[in-house]
């Protein structure tokens, strides 16, 4: 495990050209250091805690000045790492930005691993485990929507009746483990069988919440397919005026591409293979389905859409049958011409869904031109996904499939106790089991967790968060 009592430095600040940039370091040496590379203007300045100071970083040799900057100290406790911290403001240029930063690791600060500053807050005690990821969401929130529920989980939504359950179950298990020990013993008496009951309810009142949890925290990653000139990047123009899209470069990901992002009623949908759809429209055929069948593969969501103004033919039907079981919309565009294309034909295109019934499969008559049904669309869209679900206020959403995980092993446990309990097994197994689901439940709030999850969540941020 990294030592998470030296001192850390790092840029905080996207790498690239800005108005300013932020050279950040946290631990002891966090002043010392600041002091050694800063010289305030006004020469008889000292540095006063969380006040900002202008001056120069300076090289401490030869004296050269680097750049001008703002510095400020925060002395430990009431910090974001709860140590000593210390940032420079400086212009944000690569060059400067990167000579402070080897300025200071140069007077003995470590260079920061991603996530590193979040890291300490949390096994420093200022955030649990579940707000940590929040800061992680917050940063990389796709709508409105989607940062209040990140902001929600910082300020402790979940944290809250996560811990409310654990300590109810450490209750249970205290009395079950006094029970084994000391049976002959006064114990006051406690109602297992009650307790279990209401933790399951409480936990699957949870669970029910993650579906719509997670289209908010990780978008809905949507395909728009179709043979060449049914108007699909028409329509994908269309979408992306209505909602102020947000074009965001992913780095990371496999794919070195930008993301479109739709914002639709507060739901991210993150557009998938946007570069098929814009492609040149003499393509090889067989890439056309190709294409599609990797769009579609990607894809939550699949928005196929034919023309309504032509009769359809094999092309339709060959692309139509690789959606296979996403939720999909048929989109009928061209609406503002004749209707040709007839929507019975249409609809049977779609291959049938294992689960039946007319969810998952809807038609919507639009005009990619006109905008008409547009609205519709987005209505069927957002629908498709929350199931005419409004987002809940003032209660606990669980946005993370980490915790949804987590949360649905604490109920098999806790219902396997029940089960022991029922059964008149002895009360080693129903203890064993709720034990299982108070460290499941810890996990989430990181009480009980492991280095590798620890390091499985913080490589994910960026560095100098
Ligand atoms: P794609 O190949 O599926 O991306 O199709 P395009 O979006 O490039 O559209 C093909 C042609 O159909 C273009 O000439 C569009 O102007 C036209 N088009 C697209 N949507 C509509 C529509 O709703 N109504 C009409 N009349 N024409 C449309």
């Amino acid at each position: 495990m990294i030592n998470p009592d030296d001192t850390i430095a790092a840029i905080s600040t996207p790498i690239g050209e800005g108005g300013i940039g932020i050279v950040r370091l946290s631990g002891p040496d966090a002043g010392p250091i600041l002091r050694q590379v800063f010289r305030p203007a006004r020469a008889t300045a000292p540095l006063e805690p969380r006040h900002l100071t202008y001056g120069h970083i300076v090289e401490p040799i030869t004296g050269e000045r680097i750049d001008e900057v703002l510095a400020a100290f925060m002395p430990a406790p009431h910090t974001y790492t709860r140590q000593d911290v210390a940032e420079i403001q400086a212009h944000g240029g690569i060059v400067p930005l990167q000579r402070i930063l080897a300025l200071v690791l140069r007077e003995g600060a470590r260079l920061a691993e991603p996530g590193e500053f979040t890291l300490r807050a949390f096994l420093h005690g200022r955030l649990t485990l579940d707000q940590a990821e929040a800061v992680l969401d917050i940063v990389q929130a796709r709508t409105a929507a989607a940062l209040r529920l990140a902001m929600e989980q910082l300020g402790g939504r979940l944290t809250g009746p996560v811990r409310a359950l654990r300590a109810d179950l450490l209750a249970t298990l205290a009395y079950l483990t006094a029970a084994i020990d000391f049976p002959e013993d006064e114990i006051p008496p406690h109602d297992v069988a009650g307790t279990l009951c209401d933790a399951q309810e409480r936990i699957a009142a949870l669970l029910a919440t993650a579906d719509q949890g997670r289209v908010y925290r990780q978008g809905v990653r949507t395909a728009i397919v179709g043979r060449p000139n049914v108007g699909k990047s028409s329509l994908l123009n269309a979408l992306l005026r209505e909602s102020r899209a947000i074009v965001t470069p992913v780095p990371g990901t496999t794919r070195d591409t930008l993301e479109e992002v739709l914002n639709l009623r507060g739901v991210p949908f993150v557009l998938v293979d946007t570069a098929g759809i814009t492609q040149s429209r003499d393509m090889v055929e067989q890439l056309g389905v190709e294409r599609s069948r990797r769009a579609i593969a990607q894809a939550d969501l699949v928005l196929l859409v034919v023309d309504g103004s032509e009769p359809l033919d094999e092309r339709d039907t060959a692309i139509a049958a690789l959606v296979g079981d996403r939720t999909t919309l048929l989109v009928v565009n061209k609406c503002d011409l004749p209707v040709v294309a007839d929507p019975a034909t249409i609809m049977a295109l779609l291959p049938p869904l294992p689960r039946g019934g007319g969810a998952g499969r809807e038609v919507v008559h639009l005009s990619a031109l006109t905008g008409e049904g547009l609205d519709a669309l987005e209505a069927a869209m957002v629908d498709a996904v929350l199931g005419g679900q409004v987002l809940v206020s003032n209660a606990a959403l669980v946005t993370n499939p980490r915790h949804q995980e987590a949360l649905s092993r604490a109920a098999a446990s806790l219902a396997s106790a029940g089960r022991a309990l029922a059964d008149g097994l002895p009360l080693d197994c129903v203890s064993i089991d709720v034990s299982e689901a108070v460290s499941a439940l810890g996990e989430i709030t990181g009480e009980t967790v492991s280095e590798d999850l620890l390091d499985a969540i913080f490589g994910r941020f960026c560095l100098g968060k």
